[in-house]
């Protein structure tokens, strides 16, 4: 068997075309030009390097952005009150704050600060609680107005789009990071999957992803699963992105586990080109619901 690609390039493209329209019918309804202020400390390459990327889409859709590019020695203080302006600035309808950010200061005193209607990158306590509250699909509505982290929101959005059935489903996945381990969790669990959330101490973790019908990882160990460690017919989600001699590479060593899986997301090409798309996703969410108060 060689697995279907959940190809994160095709989607995100034809995504942004849904998001175009969504940007020129705010303009139109609102009169705003929805804006991200991205604030990064120090010089951190992926950090700098996944700002400037969110500057580039903005620049191609044409949205408006905003980079706070603070030195390595800012200080707690500097960085919170430079949060708080953000958040009173009426210009500006989503923020998100890069990590890793220079030791000495508290991410969490950070993103504790951010307005939630702001926080489009899903990290403050108010969204990850609405999240954990959240009522499984099917029943209530509840409330529905917070924001889920872009990276576990994309890997969701290629397996719906996909047709992958997820109710009464068993979903394994590896690593518990607030940004994508968890959050993948809880949306799976919104989605009537049955979870199971794996970290560095889980006992026989291969036994555990084999049952898996849809397993995900969010490692950060370049191809750590292998096709043994696969259920033939799995759907397979990899957020990984690691460098093996200068070369991109997940947390699934693709070429076995392509054979044994029945879906798989390449890595690149998967889930990174998704999280991009569904930040603006956010922040589209995030301007309209600030302009319509
Ligand atoms: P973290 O380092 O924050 O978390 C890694 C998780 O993996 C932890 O829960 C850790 O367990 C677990 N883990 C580490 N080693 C093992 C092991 N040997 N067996 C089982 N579990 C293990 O990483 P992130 O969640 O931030 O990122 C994960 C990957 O996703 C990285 O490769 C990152 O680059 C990538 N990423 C991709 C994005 C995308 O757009 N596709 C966006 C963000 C991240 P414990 O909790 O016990 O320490």
């Amino acid at each position: 068997m060689t697995a279907q690609l959940l190809d994160g390039r095709a989607l995100s493209s034809a995504m942004r075309k849904e998001l175009d329209a969504e940007i020129a019918a705010i303009k139109a309804e609102l009169g705003v030009t929805p804006k991200i202020a991205v604030v990064r400390a120090g010089e951190d390459p992926a950090s700098v390097s996944y700002a400037n990327a969110i500057q580039r889409t903005c620049e191609l859709r044409k949205l408006a952005f905003e980079m706070h590019a603070l030195p390595e020695e800012v200080g707690e203080a500097e960085l919170l009150s430079r949060v708080v302006r953000l958040n009173e600035d009426p210009g500006v309808h989503g923020i998100m704050i890069q990590e890793p950010l220079p030791k000495g200061i508290r991410a969490e005193v950070i993103t504790d600060a951010l307005s939630p209607a702001k926080d489009i990158d899903g990290v403050h306590p108010a969204n990850t609680g609405r999240l954990a509250q959240a009522e499984p699909v099917g029943r209530s509505a509840g409330v529905s107005d917070f924001f889920v982290p872009a990276t576990p929101a994309g890997g969701l959005e290629l397996l719906k789009r996909h047709g992958v059935a997820l109710n009464g489903k068993l979903a394994v996945i590896v690593g518990r990071s607030r940004i994508v381990g968890k959050p993948m969790a809880m949306l799976l669990l919104r989605e009537n999957a049955t979870v199971i959330l794996c970290h560095s101490r889980t006992a026989d973790l291969p036994a555990i992803c084999r049952q898996a019908d849809i397993l995900c990882a969010a490692v950060g160990r370049a191809k750590m699963i292998t096709a043994d460690w696969v259920k033939p017919g799995a759907v397979v989600v990899d957020f990984g992105v690691n460098f093996q001699n200068e070369v991109m590479v997940g947390d699934v060593d693709f070429e076995g586990v392509q054979e044994v899986a029945s879906m798989i997301t390449p890595v690149p090409g998967g889930t990174g080109p998704m999280t991009n798309v569904m930040l603006l996703k956010n922040l589209l969410e995030a301007a309209r619901r600030q302009g319509q108060k």
